[in-house]
Formats: structure tokens, sequence, C-alpha cells
């Protein structure tokens, strides 16, 4: 069976490793067919593409796209893009300002916390400065010593409640689906089951995402637990959807998933890419 991983992370988004270099990784731990989505940003794309063709890895071109659904932020793949439609890089650029200003925001709410110095502790770990993100202030809050794991900082710190969290406006599910589409992808909701929706409000985000021409959800991620994989596959054939698998890696040992170690889709659902090769 192909070891399909379609959701991973370079240093274009909050990723540690070039993408050139997440290839080789990906590659060595055993994969057949990668896919590179990085939040809000397609420039790691060329670079993936000639490495996986380089090792002989299949490749498939994606993004993580950020919107606001329900006042929550959720995650939606594209997958099979074109990289270079305009309507996609348009929406991108446009979901990707303001990052910055949320990150000198996020600091001065650490600041008050006691904790100094954010805004330019997280820019050292910053692979692209289009794109701060609440990862590269883990980071840093992990080398100040007021953290010790990732997990732990998105407990104390960066979300709902706790100091660091500064409410965003991402873009919409309507205008992430069909910047999509319009690059010719597939839309994919990602890790359906890190939101804390409601089931009544999930099957609506479903409902919705169908409607505007979504066609799968991850079943199998390493931000999902393992009793999470049956409830989403369960959830991906009652509703329609196919299925995706991918580590959602970010860094080697930082708590996501490593490649060699995600289980394959459970055999009751239909994969994402049942037509692709
Ligand atoms: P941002 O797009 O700046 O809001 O940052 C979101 C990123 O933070 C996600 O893509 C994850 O990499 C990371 N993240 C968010 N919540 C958690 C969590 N509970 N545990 C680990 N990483 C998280
Ligand atoms: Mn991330
Ligand atoms: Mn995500
Ligand atoms: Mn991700």
């Amino acid at each position: 069976m192909l070891n399909v991983d379609l959701h991973c992370h370079s240093n274009v988004s909050d990723g540690v490793l070039s993408p050139a270099a997440v290839a080789q990784y990906a590659y060595k731990a055993g994969v057949d067919v990668w896919g590179l989505t990085d939040h809000d940003e397609i420039g790691g794309i060329p670079a993936a593409r000639a490495a996986a063709a380089d090792i002989g890895m299949g490749f498939i071109p994606g993004v993580e796209i950020s919107i606001t659904w329900a006042s929550q932020t959720v995650h939606i793949v594209g997958l099979r893009i074109d990289e270079t439609n305009p309507v996609l890089l348009q929406g991108l650029a446009a979901t990707r300002s303001g990052r910055d200003a949320r990150g000198r925001e996020m600091a001065a709410q650490l600041a008050a916390a006691g904790i100094p110095g954010a805004y330019e502790g997280a820019l050292r770990y910053v692979g692209n400065p289009d794109l701060m993100s609440r990862t590269h202030f883990a980071r840093y809050l992990i080398e100040t010593g007021a953290c010790s794991t990732i997990p732990e900082v998105f407990r104390k710190y960066l979300t709902e409640g706790k100091p660091g969290y500064v409410p965003h406006r991402w873009a919409s599910l309507e205008q992430a689906v069909g910047w999509i589409k319009s690059a010719g992808g597939i839309a994919v909701i990602a890790h359906p089951g890190r939101y804390k929706f409601s089931p009544v409000a999930e099957g609506a985000l479903f409902d919705e995402f169908k409607q505007l021409g979504g066609t799968a959800i991850e079943v199998v991620t390493g931000s999902h637990t393992p009793d999470q994989y049956p409830v989403y596959a369960e959830l991906a054939r009652r509703y329609g959807f196919l299925a995706s698998r991918g580590t959602d890696f970010h860094a080697p040992g930082e708590s996501r998933a490593e490649f060699s170690l995600l289980p394959p889709l459970p055999s009751n659902v239909t994969p994402v890419w049942h037509d692709w090769f």
C-alpha cells in the first residue's frame, strides 16, 4: 500500500525544515507521495516539487488556509492546486496580511504577563517574514524557559483567555473553497476533530462545506488522537466525503506525528487520492 502524506509544513510557514529538507525527511521515513501544505502560502512549492522529483517521490502541491467560521479558526487544506493561479495568490496574500500586526499585539500581551522581547524572539524562528505564526512564539516561550513543550505553551498561552491571544479574522469558508477551486484544487477540512464545535455546529460546517463544493475531510492526521480516526471515518461516510491523511508535520520531535508512525486510512473510507494514480 502507498504511503500518501498530504499535510505538512516547511519553514516557508511554521515548520523548521526547508521544503527540500522536508522532502528528504519524508522520503527517508517511507513516504511515497508527499503533499506540502504550508499555512496561507505556496512559496515553498517549486523547491518542494524539484526536491521530490530528484528523489523520485510523488508530489502533490497544497496549501492550508486559515478561515474563521462561527467565530472559530478552522483550517481548509487545498490539494492539487495550481500555485500560479492569480485568484489563489491574491486570496492568500490578503490572508497573510495582518499577521505582523497581530504578532506585535501578542508580544505586548506577553510583555504585560512578564515575558518581554517576544516579537524579536519569535522573529528569530521565522523563515518567512510574511508568515509570523503562533508556533514561532511557542518556540520562543520554550527558549525562555516559560514552558517546556509546545502543547504546554498552547495550554498556558496564545489561546483564548490566555496571555498572548489576539483574536484574528481570517478568510471565510466560501472564500477559501472558492480560491482552491479557482486554482483547480480539491478542498479538504483539516483535522476536524481539533475544533471545539458542538455536534450540531460541526454538522453545519460539514453541510456548508459540501454545499460550497468541498470534497474531503482529514481522517488520519497527527492532529487527531487515534480514537478520533474511526469517528471521522464514520462521519466521512455519512456525509459522502473522501478521506485524507497526513502527519501535520512541523519539526522533528515537535508534538505532531512523525511520518513513519502515522497509520493508514481505515479500509471503510475512500481515499481522496483514489483516482489520482
Ligand atoms: P496561527 O496560524 O499563527 O494562529 O498558528 C497556528 C499554529 O499553531 C497551528 O498551525 C499549529 O502549528 C500551532 N498550534 C495551534 N494550537 C496548537 C496546539 N494546541 N498544539 C500544538 N500546536 C498548536
Ligand atoms: Mn502550524
Ligand atoms: Mn492546521
Ligand atoms: Mn497544518
